[in-house]
């Protein structure tokens, strides 16, 4: 390529190529400012949690906690775009310890609520998180200090991470549990999990991943995997939650197949914590108490 300027270098005591493409420079460059900009951001509170509802049976649940970034020159950045830089760049520790204790805290604020009271906050967490040594001591302390009950909280892992370490995985799992914290797996279907691994794991739910039911009602192969995962799951003893629902049409193929609980558009986005609370409360008063 024209644009690209190549340059010797000796490294090592043996001679080494090193390309230099000014893209890639420039590619590098934002990174390195996104990064410090990251780190600003979380020591100036432009982090906020956004909740989506999870309804099961035509009530909402739940909520799944979504991370944002508001910058203040970009604006709004996707997590899709900063969740993977925080991982390499290891902010992912202080920005998932973050997000743990903000959801606890919110947790906490609804517990005496008898609306409120009855939802659990499911959190997202990444694999470098999940393998810090003090991950499990991180979440007690984030549940402790916000004052949240143990079983109001959902962790949401995915097949990725549970192939790093299936021991110490299933290790820190079991001791979680032991507190009444429960598990998801995330984004099912996208990765490699063993069904061996899967029976061992100590999980509570098996959430189908939105690229199967985006297209559920148009490609065969996506309806039969949606079928199958709901099938698998339920036998197993797991709530199966479809993610992405977007259409009435996609709730009912997804009902119709045996699954009772779903998250998506058709019902709300991510809405800031107090918007999350309004909707909660008016579809109470509309449907009626949750009856756990
Ligand atoms: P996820 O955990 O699978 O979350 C679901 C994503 O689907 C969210 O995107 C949500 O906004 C989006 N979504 C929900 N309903 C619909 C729908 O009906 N249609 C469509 N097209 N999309 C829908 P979001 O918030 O951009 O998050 C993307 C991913 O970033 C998440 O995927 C999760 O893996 C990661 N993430 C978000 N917050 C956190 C966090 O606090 N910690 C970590 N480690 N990862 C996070
Ligand atoms: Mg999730
Ligand atoms: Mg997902
Ligand atoms: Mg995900």
């Amino acid at each position: 390529r024209s644009d690209m300027a190549m340059y010797e270098a000796k490294a090592a005591g043996r001679d080494a190529l090193r390309f230099f493409d000014p893209q890639m420079q420039a590619q590098m460059a934002e990174r390195v400012a996104l990064e410090a900009d990251m780190r600003a951001g979380l020591d100036s509170g432009q982090f906020e949690l956004f909740y989506q509802p999870k309804m099961v049976r035509g009530q909402i649940t739940g909520a799944e906690a979504l991370l944002r970034w508001r910058h203040p020159v970009k604006g709004y950045v996707s997590p899709a775009e900063f969740i993977p830089l925080a991982e390499q760049c290891g902010l992912i520790l202080r920005l998932g310890q973050w997000v743990l204790r903000t959801a606890c805290e919110r947790l906490a604020h609804w517990q005496e609520h008898p609306v409120l009271g009855q939802l659990t906050v499911a959190v997202n967490v990444s694999p470098r998180q999940f393998y810090e040594a003090g991950f499990v001591p991180q979440v007690l302390e984030a549940l402790a200090g916000a004052g949240a009950d143990a079983r109001r909280l959902r962790l949401e892992l995915t097949e990725g991470l549970l192939l790093q370490d299936v021991e110490d995985t299933i290790a820190k799992m079991v001791q979680l549990r032991g507190y009444g914290v429960g598990f998801s797996l995330d984004d099912f279907g996208t990765g490699y999990s063993s069904l061996a691994y899967l029976k061992r794991l100590p999980l509570h739910e098996l959430k189908i991943d939105q690229s199967f039911v985006r297209d559920v009602l148009t490609d065969p192969n996506d309806a039969a995997i949606a079928r199958t995962i709901v099938a698998l799951g339920t036998s197993l003893g797991l709530q199966v939650t479809a993610e992405g629902v977007e259409t009435e049409a996609q709730r009912l193929f997804l009902e119709r197949a045996g699954c009772h609980a779903w998250q998506g558009y058709l019902l709300s986005r991510p809405v800031p914590g107090l918007a999350f609370e309004d909707l909660v409360l008016a579809h109470a008063a509309a449907v009626g108490p949750h009856v756990p």
